[in-house]
């Protein structure tokens, strides 16, 4: 679903990505982690061209991602991303940021729009929100809403960026939960995370990258249990 092959991507002097080479399967869940700076967001906003890769090749679906603005707009749409930092649109309701992007991109009329969002709402326990602002929920719901707002899209990908590190830690668990959920549905997820307890849950595989270089890649029992070397084991050792 995903193959990156020896990517680099610099920004100035900065090797934010120093040759990265990946297979990532359908329907699988991985989770990447490692410390600040390693070049974890920048992998995954490369997956859907956030960012551009100095070198190398990205494939999604098996279609090469490049710059080309018809193609990019198609591999987007199959690509649902979350953030730290929720991003809904303050000013909207619930209901209207889930639907934006159906009505603007997909070009769906307003019940149809409607009617798909509110399914996605049901789907992360938060529909009795529908017609709220953001800023009248929790962190967690408003997360819970991110995350509905991109399954509205119907997307082949999931990616989530750190999805509970602005969060109370009273409202990981009804991400995390949400999470845990959609990894059982089949839905191909890339899940940056320090959250171990989704890793060893959730993820079929997990990444341990270390300055814009994947260290291991292995399942998460291997990496838990079993780490082949020093860096991911100091980082383990710091976290755990
Ligand atoms: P992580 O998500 O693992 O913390 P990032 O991918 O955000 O790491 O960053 C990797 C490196 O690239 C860091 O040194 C960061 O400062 C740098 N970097 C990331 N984005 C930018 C940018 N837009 N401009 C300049 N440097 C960046
Ligand atoms: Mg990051």
């Amino acid at each position: 679903m995903i193959s990156m092959n020896n990517v680099y991507k610099h920004f100035g002097p900065v090797k934010a990505l120093n040759g990265v080479s990946l297979e990532i399967n359908r329907g699988k869940v991985v989770v990447i982690i490692g410390p600040s700076g390693s070049g974890k967001s920048t992998l995954l906003r490369c997956i859907n061209h956030l960012e551009v890769e100095s070198s190398g090749e990205i494939f999604v679906d098996g279609a090469r991602v490049n710059g080309n603005q018809k193609h990019l707009n198609s591999v987007r749409s199959q690509i649902g991303m979350v953030f730290q930092h929720f991003n809904l649109y303050p000013h909207l309701t619930v209901l209207e940021n889930v639907t934006l992007a159906l009505r603007v991109v997909k070009k769906a009329p307003r019940k149809e729009a409607e009617v798909i969002a509110m399914k996605q709402l049901e789907r992360v326990g938060i529909a009795e929100k529908a017609h709220n602002f953001p800023t009248q929920l929790s962190g967690g719901q408003q997360q819970r809403v991110a995350i509905a707002r991109a399954l509205a899209m119907n997307p082949k990908i999931m990616l989530f960026d750190e999805p509970t590190s602005a969060l109370d830690p009273e409202m990981i668990k009804e991400v995390l939960d949400v999470m845990l959920d959609l990894a059982k549905e089949g839905i191909t997820m890339v899940v940056v995370t320090h959250e171990m307890g989704f890793a060893r849950a959730a993820a079929d595989e997990v990444i341990f990258m270390d300055q814009g270089i994947i260290i291991e890649h292995t399942t998460p029992h291997d990496l838990f249990n079993n780490p082949r070397h020093d860096r991911t084991r100091l980082f383990l050792s710091q976290i755990l």
